[in-house]
């Protein structure tokens, strides 16, 4: 059976949250419907980037004296045509705001959503169809994959905001196994260990950055990995500074992935490694499953290429890069790391990405200067975008952060907020949450 991911932005979510607690003359829960995408992985796991909801009109409620919501079939024929005329998912929700924990589906909230998904399905057969639940910390979900006999449990569901907020419905809420290897990061909270060994994180780039990165992810036990680089291992520059590559590597002329994937494997025999020595651009299918991609990149178009893809597919971003100014005197060394978050500023948004930066890349395209990379900074900015990471992931920190932009001084050996920071738009006008999902051809 084909797993269910659902991915919905937590601005949208607190647009729902809003509207389902909104009072209404004659009954006292509300209903909506979500909308959104869904995309095959090469692993044939089913991922649904929620994007857009519409909640059920006032007079299209029924007078019932039994709890819970009912609605007339002019709102179910509402839901079912604007799915059907944009080939979207549809995802009936409501809210049990009296529930602790994880939500749970009541026997009637389980017969009668049956009943509209299993129709709905056969509407827009392209699609996965479901039904939500939520309560003020956590939600559910079942979902109906089309020729399938009934709705199965989601997966995971993936609220995506300055933090993710994470359910597995199939767990059971209990205490999750302890492994002694992990003894000393206990405090990251009581089921760290397993989610971190259930979320897929992405790599691109595997040289100076990306080395430290998956170095750092497999310690912490990270199993699930997708990693991009096309190049392999030469001693003429990588050894300085790709972490885990050996003369040996050099000389069998190995490729950066299959280097970075033995490196996993010597710490976790049976972790997934997706990915190849390869673009990641002929990678999609790969990174689509990502909850979280590392950009190493050097180019300014690469970046924004992989932003552009993280917005669509609702996955956190983390860039990071250095540089070293050998124009004056002295040289400076400087670098920075963002955290891109969907429908928070964007690398536009810093003023990292410009038209300018694209026009000058693109004029010294072709000049294959070697631009100086040392193995200490690449440290520094992995450990600092891994330190953003886990916090997202485990919220160790309690402390609700924004989109990070993040200035290195290499010479004076400081992080500190980008002045940017102060001058950015907090919402981001380049990648509105709304047009978030594949490109439909
Ligand atoms: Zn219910
Ligand atoms: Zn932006």
């Amino acid at each position: 059976m084909s797993k269910i991911y659902i991915r919905i932005p937590q601005q949208l979510l607190d647009s729902i949250l809003l509207d389902l607690r909104r009072p209404h003359k004659y009954t006292y829960e509300r209903v909506g419907f979500c909308y959104g995408h869904s995309v095959i992985t090469s692993l044939n796991e089913w991922v649904v980037i929620l994007n857009e909801y519409k909640p059920v009109k006032d007079e299209n409620y029924i007078k019932t004296s039994l709890v819970g919501a009912r609605i007339n079939s002019a709102a179910i024929t509402e839901g079912f045509q604007f799915a059907y005329s944009n080939s979207m998912s549809l995802f009936h929700i409501h809210l049990h705001d009296f529930e602790g924990g994880r939500p749970e589906f009541s026997y009637d909230d389980l017969s009668s959503g049956s009943e509209i998904i299993e129709s709905m399905s056969s509407f827009v057969n392209t699609q996965i169809h479901g039904l939500i639940v939520l309560n003020k910390n956590s939600c559910n979900a079942m979902a109906l994959i089309s020729g399938d006999s009934e709705l199965q449990k989601a997966e995971q569901i993936t609220v995506v905001g300055a933090k993710l907020n994470l359910s597995f419905p199939k767990w059971k809420n209990t205490v999750a196994n302890r492994n002694n290897r992990y003894s000393r990061q206990l405090f990251l909270g009581k089921n760290a260990e397993k989610t971190i060994s259930n979320l897929k994180i992405g790599v691109v780039g595997l040289s100076g950055g990306g080395s430290h990165i998956v170095q750092q992810l497999a310690h912490i036990g990270f199993k699930k990995y997708v990693l991009a680089d096309p190049d392999i291992i030469n001693d003429d520059s990588n050894l300085n500074r790709v972490v885990g590559a050996t003369i040996e590597d050099a000389k069998k002329m190995r490729s950066k992935f299959a280097v970075f994937e033995r490196l996993v494997r010597n710490l976790h025999p049976r972790a997934e490694v997706l990915g190849g020595k390869k673009r990641w651009e002929e990678l999609f299918s790969d990174f689509k499953s990502c909850d979280i991609i590392f950009g190493c990149l050097d180019t300014v178009i690469g970046r924004r290429d992989l932003e552009n893809f993280c917005r669509r597919y609702l996955i956190e971003y983390i860039d990071i890069g250095m540089g070293v100014e050998t124009s004056a005197k002295p040289f400076s060394m400087f670098g920075q790391i963002q955290l891109s978050i969907p429908g928070h500023p964007c690398l536009m948004c810093n003023g990292f990405i410009t038209d300018e930066s694209l026009k000058n890349e693109a004029n010294n395209y072709g000049q294959k200067t070697k631009r100086p990379q040392v193995v200490w900074p690449n440290g520094i900015l992995a450990s600092t975008a891994i330190g953003i990471a886990m916090d997202l992931i485990t919220n160790w920190t309690s402390t609700n952060r924004e989109a990070e932009y993040l200035s290195y001084n290499g010479n004076d050996h400081t992080i500190s907020d980008h002045l940017m920071k102060d001058y950015r738009k907090n919402i981001c006008p380049h990648y509105p949450i709304s047009e978030s999902g594949p490109i439909v051809l």
